[in-house]
């Protein structure tokens, strides 16, 4: 009986296989601002702006890195901030730098080094930007976030302050969010001192009973223990001496000022004794803005401000009286969604215009640009090849009218107007296009430059 040969099977070596590489993700605490947000960033950006130009503040950008040393000298050394929150690293050259935790000490520096004191004072500077800190992320806190903010630089008049709060008031409303101001004054250098003694004399024998980050601040900055959250701590600081008992006649004078000033005014405001503000820079008036009902959130407190007399002189200037506020804006987004306020949204293209054909995409390529330098939107998808496809994507745009660019077209030189609602469609010589197209989009919206925005 022959044998059965058996067949050998040779088995090539498994190749090692090659691990998928693992998608890098965002740093925790980083956010990125998708697309579908942009028309909420855009409506609180352009409030903003017209907030600066109604008021003659001029624009600022700073840079997001600076000398540590400016933060740790405005801010103060033993704030959270600046112990424990900041991104700092020593760099190439050996110099110690950190990412800005907040806006005003730049401006102060900007201030000090263009010799912006030799201008009309106040100088009214706004900012908008990236800021940076290190704290443990949740629900409206991230490492990287955003502020705008405004600072009048060069006037101690109390109107002033009031009028910086005045106007951060009436921007949370415009925007249709409903805010209230706590606003507190925590004196000058003078009173504060006096105050602090007072604050720990009242402490010291009730030491036991506060957290262990206030104890350590009675030490180092016992200001911050009447903003502590800590239950605990906030009901041993309701019978503690209060700030504002102990002004001196200047700080309270000024802080009687401000608030005399307001009430002529339709800001909604709350004192807050215990309102100090994480920030050393601070002098005489504070504040903060909340969405009305949420007062007692510390995360949802929206902005804040106050006045820095003594920050410019601080960081290496002439003695200088300032005062200004900052909001986050991821904030306001959040807000503005959580209201469901509606904002303006981009607005639509005018046309589509929809190619067949390698020498209609040339031509169509051309036509963009013919009909975008006289101002019209166009869109179009020049990867996307069928008619249908294109014309699709020209309705979920929303677009009333499309080009429509082939073969026949090109040879006959016209163009196909299609209004996309009825489906009907019209041959015009391609010369007038513009026009014929500008004609039907006048008759359904007067006048179609008015349909763009500002830098749009
Ligand atoms: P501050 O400079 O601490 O007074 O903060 C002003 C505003 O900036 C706050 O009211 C928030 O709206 C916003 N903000 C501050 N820190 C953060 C953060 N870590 N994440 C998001 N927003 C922040």
């Amino acid at each position: 009986m022959p044998r059965k040969k058996t067949i050998k099977t040779v088995v090539s070596p498994k190749k090692t296989e090659e691990k998928p590489k693992k998608p890098i993700q965002l740093l925790r605490g980083m956010k990125d601002t998708l697309p579908e947000i942009q028309d909420v960033w855009d409506y609180v950006r352009n409030e903003v702006e017209g907030l600066a130009q109604d008021y003659s503040y001029s624009r600022i950008d700073t840079p997001v890195l600076e000398e540590t040393n400016l933060f740790t000298r405005s801010v103060g050394e033993n704030t959270d901030i600046v112990e424990k929150e900041m991104f700092s690293f020593i760099d190439k050259g050996g110099d110690h730098v950190s990412l800005r935790p907040e806006g005003t000490a730049g401006i102060a520096r900007a201030y000090i080094e263009h010799g912006m004191l030799n201008q009309p004072q106040p100088v009214r500077l706004y900012y908008w930007g990236p800021f940076f800190r290190y704290d443990r992320p949740q629900a409206g806190r991230y490492r990287q976030f955003h502020q705008f903010g405004f600072e009048a630089i060069g006037d101690a008049q109390p109107i002033i302050d009031a009028q910086l709060i005045v106007m951060c008031f009436s921007l949370y409303r415009k925007i249709g969010l409903p805010v209230i101001i706590q606003i507190n004054s925590v004196g000058c250098k003078n009173c504060r001192k006096e105050y602090e003694q007072l604050l720990i004399d009242y402490l010291t024998p009730r030491k036991k009973f506060l957290c262990e980050d206030c104890k350590r601040r009675m030490q180092k900055n016992s200001l911050r223990i009447l903003d502590c959250k800590n239950p605990e701590c906030r009901e041993l600081i309701q019978d503690a001496p209060q700030l504002v008992d102990h002004l001196d006649e200047e700080c309270k004078n000024h802080f009687v000022k401000v608030l005399e000033y307001l009430d002529e005014t339709e800001v909604a405001y709350n004192l807050n004794p215990y309102l100090v503000r994480g920030l050393d820079y601070y002098t005489k008036t504070t504040f903060e803005i909340y969405l009305e009902g949420k007062e007692n959130d510390s995360q949802a407190v929206l902005g804040g401000g106050g006045r820095y007399d003594d920050l410019i002189e601080l960081l290496g200037g002439r003695p200088t009286p300032a005062c200004g506020f900052a909001s986050g804006i991821e904030r306001l987004a959040l807000s503005i969604r959580e209201k469901e306020i509606i904002v303006p949204t981009a607005p639509k293209p005018d046309v589509f215009i929809a190619q067949l054909g390698e020498s209609a995409k040339k031509k169509a390529l051309k036509l963009v640009e013919e009909l975008r330098q006289k101002k019209m939107k166009v869109s179009c998808n020049f990867s996307k090849d069928g008619l249908k496809n294109q014309l699709s994507l020209a309705s979920r745009l929303g677009v009333k009218f499309s080009l429509i660019l082939g073969q026949k077209e090109i040879l006959d030189r016209t163009v196909l107007i299609r209004d996309m609602e009825s489906g009907s469609q019209e041959v015009v010589d391609f010369n007038r296009v513009y026009d014929e197209l500008k004609k039907k989009i006048e008759k359904i919206q007067p006048i179609i430059q008015n349909n763009h925005r500002i830098g749009g």
